[in-house]
């Protein structure tokens, strides 16, 4: 057998596949999703990788968001070394110089390669599917390869995305933005591409729709990890190397009673402490999980950042919003980067992280509720933070119960099966 090939990406080493390798991160999936639903006996296959494969749990990136943790498993590496801390961020030097807050999922804001593009340069044959557009540029910066999105698999190119006529290879149409389909057409496409053609490495990432709707055990949920299960085991039988992980996890965030979420407007009351709103010169509350698609979550979840006018005491106001209920932790920019390895100049001068039940919002008005039509479930946390890890190979070299971090999967599933 030919020696494999290595590449170096941000300071790791990897070999590159010598059989077909297929890592999925499963959006929102909190470890109990796959037990529930292997335990439930509608996932035979997740049922055997829990009993037969490499099983670990694992730490995701704080904020436990979809985006820094995506480029975290393909880079390898932690949001201090690829920048990406959120989906939005306030951006200093954006409006020329005075600062606005912008999203981030341009690649321009990208500051590291992904394991996924060297290896395309290095001789692979690397695919990327993703279920939103938003993350497919991010993901496939820089790479050869095929890459597209199931939002947008009807409007791929050869030159944009690598591929001509998805919907013809998949055979499904596109599905709406907001549905498990989308996720479901994911696999799919995964499916067809090692059915169709000679791939090495393949990256396949879902979104959490379901997640958001449905606890682990619940019907919803078990119909997603059934679909999810057929098309995993058609992948093994074509001879895969199967890594799963999720980007996070997600716990419910309402009142168990009302089922109204559970949510502390920071905007208001800086706004009410400081006696002034951020456009007279007052804190700037930035919630990173707020993008275009905010119906399933209304822009929710368990971490924001606050930004402090220069003549406040921000340790004096964070020890007043850690002395509230609700809240986890209350940190410094520098005591955040350095916990959580985030890029400094993207966080701003306090981070705020709410309890497993809790989440932070802006101003009340400016959070549209209507489209929560089941009670909040949600993310961003400390208590998301811990992920699976699931090999369909026995791994060498791990120590069986090794905390590993999601952005380990590809040096695992690379280096250690
Ligand atoms: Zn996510």
């Amino acid at each position: 057998m030919n020696q494999p090939v290595q590449i170096q990406v941000n300071g790791r080493q990897y070999r590159l596949p010598q059989q077909p390798t297929v890592i999925v991160c499963v959006d929102g999936c909190q470890f109990e999703y796959l037990e529930a639903a292997a335990a439930a006996g509608v996932a035979p296959y997740l049922k055997h990788l829990l009993a037969e494969g490499a099983v670990f749990q694992g730490d995701c990136v704080v904020p436990s968001f979809t985006n820094p943790n995506n480029l975290s498993i393909v880079t390898g590496a932690p949001p201090a070394v690829h920048g990406i801390c959120g989906n939005y961020f306030f951006d200093p030097a954006a409006d020329g110089g005075r600062g606005a807050e912008v999203m981030m999922n341009d690649p321009a804001y990208l500051r590291a390669g992904t394991v996924l593009a060297a290896a395309a340069d290095a001789g692979a044959s690397v695919a990327v599917v993703t279920a939103k557009d938003k993350l497919r540029k991010l993901l496939g910066h820089r790479m050869k390869g095929i890459c597209f999105s199931s939002e947008k698999a009807d409007q791929v190119t050869l030159a944009e995305n690598g591929i001509e006529d998805v919907l013809g290879l998949v055979g499904m149409p596109v599905p709406d933005v907001y549905s498990a389909a989308l996720s479901e057409f994911v696999f799919a496409a995964g499916v067809r591409l090692l059915e169709t053609r000679h791939i090495d490495l393949m990256y396949l990432s879902t979104t959490d729709y379901v997640q958001h709707k449905w606890a682990p055990g619940t019907e919803g949920a078990n119909a997603f990890y059934a679909m999810m299960d057929k098309y995993l085991r058609r992948m093994d039988e074509l001879g895969a190397v199967i890594g799963l992980t999720a980007d996070h996890g997600m716990n419910a965030k309402h009142d168990p009673k009302t089922g109204q979420p559970n949510v502390i407007y920071l905007q208001d009351l800086l706004d009410d402490w400081l006696g002034k709103g951020v456009d007279a010169g007052g804190a700037r509350v930035i919630l990173p999980i707020t993008d275009p698609y905010v119906v399933h979550h209304g822009a929710l979840g368990s971490y924001a950042t606050i930004y402090l006018p220069r003549d406040i005491d921000a340790d004096a106001i964070g020890q007043r919003i850690a002395a509230m209920p609700g809240i986890d932790v209350v940190l410094t920019n520098a005591q955040a980067c350095a916990r959580f390895e985030l890029p400094p100049d993207r966080v701003g001068d306090l981070v705020v992280v709410s309890d497993q039940s809790v989440v932070l919002g802006t101003s009340a008005s400016r959070h549209d509720l209507t489209g929560l039509t089941v009670p909040l479930r949600s993310h961003g946390g400390i208590s998301e933070q811990t992920v699976p890890l699931l090999f369909n190979r026995k791994t060498e070299g791990i120590p069986g119960k090794a905390r590993l971090r999601n952005f380990d999967i590809l040096d695992v599933a690379l280096n250690h099966v």
